[in-house]
């Protein structure tokens, strides 16, 4: 099993992805607060073209900071959020971790959106903070 597989709560979107993360980050942007339903999202960074997805999301465009497209991949019958392109960084796609299956190897290095996240969250200074997203 590679560690980057994972899927909905329902089963009926499952993805896979071969290659190794490009990072592993906490997001706090408003968007991600909402989608998930809490107060950040926790995202793997990998290759757009490594990504396999079998299924078929829905997908919600909303327009990120940046003035670009975001497109968030979610599961229209159960309603899990799955991963998330950002047109504002080609070839890179966002899986939100919750989904994967072994959620145990996951340390999170940056955070993004720092500027947005909740007050009551602990800084922690070994991960690299950005008060939006890196250039
Ligand atoms: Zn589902
Ligand atoms: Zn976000």
């Amino acid at each position: 099993m590679s560690k980057l597989q994972g899927g909905c709560m329902c089963g009926d979107i499952r993805f896979d992805c071969t290659d190794e993360p490009n990072v592993t980050g906490v997001c706090h942007c408003p968007d991600c607060q909402k989608l998930c339903g809490t107060a950040f999202s926790i995202v793997v960074g990998i290759n757009s073209d490594s990504l396999m997805v079998e299924g078929e999301p829905t997908v919600f465009e909303t327009i990120g900071r940046s003035g670009q497209p975001v497109e968030r991949n979610f599961c229209g019958k159960c309603g899990s959020p799955l991963y998330s392109v950002v047109h504002s960084m080609p070839g890179t796609t966002f899986l939100k971790a919750g989904t994967l299956d072994d959620t145990s190897w996951l340390e999170p290095t940056v955070e993004f959106f720092c500027e947005t996240a909740q007050p009551w969250i602990q800084k922690d200074d070994n991960r690299v903070k950005f008060p939006l997203m890196p250039e």
